[in-house]
């Protein structure tokens, strides 16, 4: 676990587009922070800086009190779970889930013992030798979580990971991620354009719009609910 701080941080990219504009966050440890704005406002953005996947222009960003501005994205302790699954196709979920960690040469037997540690806590034990394609769209997101939480990074980012699912499905995940969230402690930011996600996953909800940090607030506060 680690706290998240971004200090002024913005970014231009090369075309010139000021995505974002002196961003100032702090992220708790343990915290799940849901960043929401409309389309086009720098959510992904302010992600992609947190997780190393793009190079901030000015400011600075701290993870666990550690400067990483120049620290590439596998040193970061940070594990991203984007809205498209990004599964291998022609690996089953177990190999799915080990892929990062096979990469960094772990033993076998930790490999496995990690997989299923990650395949209990999202309920994917039974499926541990399928291929992606004969998978549930909420079982390929659970595998794409899998690989995340696998490696226990100290902090989860989220761009939009529902977004594929049906509403039904949708709201199932919601409170799966929101357990498993509070089951890791593990710090989050959370990226959503939907209002109902930011107010029923958030500690707190921060509103950009335009690049810029509008309002950050625990969800009574912000969206006025008794
Ligand atoms: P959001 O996640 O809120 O939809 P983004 O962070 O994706 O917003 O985009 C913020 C702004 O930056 C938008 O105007 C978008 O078009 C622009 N943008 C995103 N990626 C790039 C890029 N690689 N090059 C230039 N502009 C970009
Ligand atoms: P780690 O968990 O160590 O970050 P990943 O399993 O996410 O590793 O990915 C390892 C490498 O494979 C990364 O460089 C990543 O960009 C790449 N990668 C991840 N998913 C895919 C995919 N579906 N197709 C091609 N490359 C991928």
């Amino acid at each position: 676990m680690a706290e998240v701080v971004l200090r002024d941080v913005s970014k231009i990219y090369a075309d010139g587009t000021h995505a974002v504009r002196g961003l100032d966050l702090s992220i708790a440890d343990g915290e799940f922070l849901v960043l929401v704005g409309p389309s086009g406002c720098g959510k992904t953005t302010a992600l992609r800086m947190v997780a190393g996947l793009e190079e901030i222009t000015s400011g600075e960003i701290r993870i666990g009190g550690r400067v990483v501005n120049d620290v590439p994205p596998r040193d970061r302790d940070v594990a991203m779970v984007f809205q498209s699954y990004a599964l291998y196709p022609h690996l089953s979920v177990r190999e799915n889930i080990a892929f990062g960690l096979r990469l960094r040469k772990l033993p076998k037997d930790e490999i496995n013992r990690k997989v299923q540690e990650a395949a209990k806590i999202l309920g994917l034990e039974e499926y541990l030798d399928r291929k992606p394609r004969n998978l549930s769209g909420g079982q390929r997101q659970r595998v794409a979580m899998g690989r995340a939480i696998v490696r226990k990074p100290q902090v989860f980012l989220m761009d939009e990971p529902l977004s594929n699912l049906d509403a039904k499905l949708r709201v199932q995940m919601r409170a799966e991620i929101a357990r498993i969230q509070r089951r890791l402690g593990v710090t989050t930011i959370y990226v959503t354009h939907d209002q109902t996600e930011a107010m029923t996953l958030g500690d707190r909800v921060a509103v950009m719009k335009k690049g810029e940090l509008q309002q950050v607030d625990a969800p009574q506060v912000l969206y006025d609910y008794p």
